[in-house]
């Protein structure tokens, strides 16, 4: 675990976060900039960087996870949900420590996502 990850924090409990969502390999929990509400992330566990190092083999419980957090959104009253992941620092990635946005949308909410 990279000592300055703030996300390898989060799932050491080294520094307090409330979870939403957890399984075998996965912890879900509220964007503290949230850019709409019930911006929601999904961390693996393991510290991997991005897709490129993320292994294969926990693909398919990654979407275990993305459906049990969209489902919960969408139990609130929501109507779908954005589901953005950002690459190397190009491509607007800043937490070093690979993470999948749930953006929860409703008709006409007026977000939109930037370049699409
Ligand atoms: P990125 O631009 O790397 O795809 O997104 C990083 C996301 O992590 C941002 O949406 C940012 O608000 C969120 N984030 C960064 N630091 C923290 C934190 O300490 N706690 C929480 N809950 N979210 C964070
Ligand atoms: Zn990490």
């Amino acid at each position: 675990m990279p000592e300055d990850c703030i996300f390898c924090k989060f799932v050491s409990g080294k520094i307090k976060v409330d979870f939403i969502y957890e399984s075998d390999n996965f912890f879900a929990f509220a964007d503290a900039n949230p850019k709409v509400k019930g911006h929601t992330l999904i961390i693996p566990k393991k510290h991997f960087v991005n897709s490129m190092d993320f292994p294969d083999s926990l693909a398919s419980e990654l979407f275990e996870a993305i459906k049990a957090v969209a489902k919960i959104r969408l139990k609130e009253g929501f109507e779908g949900f954005n589901l953005v992941q950002n690459n190397f620092e190009a491509a607007g990635q800043k937490v070093m420590h690979t993470h999948f946005h749930i953006l929860p949308r409703k008709k006409g909410d007026g977000f939109r996502l930037n370049g699409l």
